[in-house]
């Protein structure tokens, strides 16, 4: 099974897209598996932001006391990837202390405040700020009418997801909006819940749900500043300057014009240049690919421990709610649909009556006028 799956991703993710691009040429881009694990994975957590009043306070022995406390006391293995101490923000006597967690599981923990010790190594802290909820916590809801009251449908969606914090209404580009809902949880668990089930019943409306997907990174090699592979894979020998695209042997050697020329698509930009578009039209397609990527097996495949799959007795239940709903609702329509037949019989006999008495006034008009004509 997992076997076929990855079979499946890999045809995906190797296929080769076209894309045509403003200045009517035809590109050729090649979303390798490298690209799609670059932007999958490069989806960063904000830091959680502690600010203490005593400036001794170091970022690595708070780190060490939380993740020790948090084991002792939750019995969870909390995951920091990194910390570091900030005075930017703070006044003269303060210190802030950023922690970066590793992984969705230890974000969604520390977004709970109850989880947070009073005090760390025996100083009080406060939160500054709150870290926005990240991607791997959000998912889009299709096909949401740019009618439906927004506060509405966030009250009926926490009623039956209690850990959905945010929904949020996405935009195009010209900021326009557009029928697409970003869903922010704060519960692992209940955001992959939602997307096994792949729809969410909100108001007796069923909607199709995605993982949600900020731009996709694109990765530009640093040696060939190709689109795609990481430098240590980068076949090809000489290197490329990024500003005017000359290809030679050693690149300190190199006596550049600094007329900057991009090699993708000949435009006077640096080769790495984000707004390139072939850079831009390349990222499109990834994000793009990385949609239409089924979300379970792609967790099931990249990360089984961030991602667990439910078991199949849950997956049964939750169907047979949702069938539960949809009888529900079948059962609303069709009192409507009875109710909306009523109605039409009563308009109908009242056509009947009015057109009984336009015949009637017509016959009654030409018996007025024979009887004028007859004078
Ligand atoms: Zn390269
Ligand atoms: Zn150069
Ligand atoms: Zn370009």
């Amino acid at each position: 099974m997992l076997m076929v799956i990855a079979n499946k991703i890999t045809t995906l993710l190797s296929s080769t897209i076209r894309d045509s691009i403003t200045n009517g040429k035809t590109i050729r881009v090649q979303i390798t598996n490298e690209a799609t694990r670059f932007a999958q994975t490069r989806y960063s957590f904000q830091p959680f932001i502690l600010r203490f009043s005593a400036s001794q306070v170091t970022a690595k022995q708070t780190a060490k006391e939380l993740i020790n406390y948090i084991k002792n006391n939750v019995n969870f293995e909390l995951d920091i990837v990194g910390c570091r101490e900030s005075k930017v923000k703070c006044a003269a006597n303060e210190i802030d202390i950023l922690l970066f967690v590793k992984n969705s599981k230890s974000f969604a923990f520390l977004l709970d405040e109850l989880n947070w010790p009073q005090s760390i190594d025996g100083q009080q802290y406060t939160f500054p700020s709150k870290p926005s909820i990240p991607s791997q916590l959000s998912i889009v809801v299709k096909n949401v009418s740019l009618r439906i009251n927004i506060a509405s449908f966030t009250d009926d969606l926490k009623n039956a997801y209690p850990s959905a914090e945010n929904v949020i209404r996405l935009k195009n580009k010209n900021q326009t909006d557009i029928k697409l809902l970003k869903v922010e949880f704060k519960s692992v668990e209940e955001r992959n819940t939602v997307l096994e089930r792949r729809k969410i019943m909100v108001n007796y409306i069923s909607y199709d749900v995605e993982q949600y997907l900020g731009q996709a990174k694109v990765l530009i090699c640093t040696k060939c500043q190709g689109i795609g592979p990481f430098k240590r894979q980068c076949q090809q020998v000489n290197e490329t300057c990024k500003v005017c695209g000359v290809s030679c042997h050693d690149i300190k050697q190199h006596q550049c014009s600094f007329v900057p020329k991009c090699i993708h698509c000949g435009s006077s930009h640096n080769s790495n240049d984000p707004k390139c578009p072939v850079v831009k039209s390349f990222r499109a397609s990834l994000t793009r690919k990385l949609l239409s990527l089924p979300p379970t097996s792609s967790y099931s495949t990249d990360c089984p421990a961030d991602f667990p799959r439910l078991a199949s007795a849950q997956f049964a239940s939750i169907r047979n709610t949702t069938t539960n709903l949809i009888l529900l609702k079948l059962d609303v329509i069709n009192k409507c649909v009875n109710k909306l037949n009523d109605n039409i019989e009563i308009l109908a006999r009242k056509t009947e009556q009015f057109e009984k008495f336009m015949a009637d006034k017509i016959e009654s008009d030409i018996q007025f006028d024979k009887r004028i004509q007859a004078l």
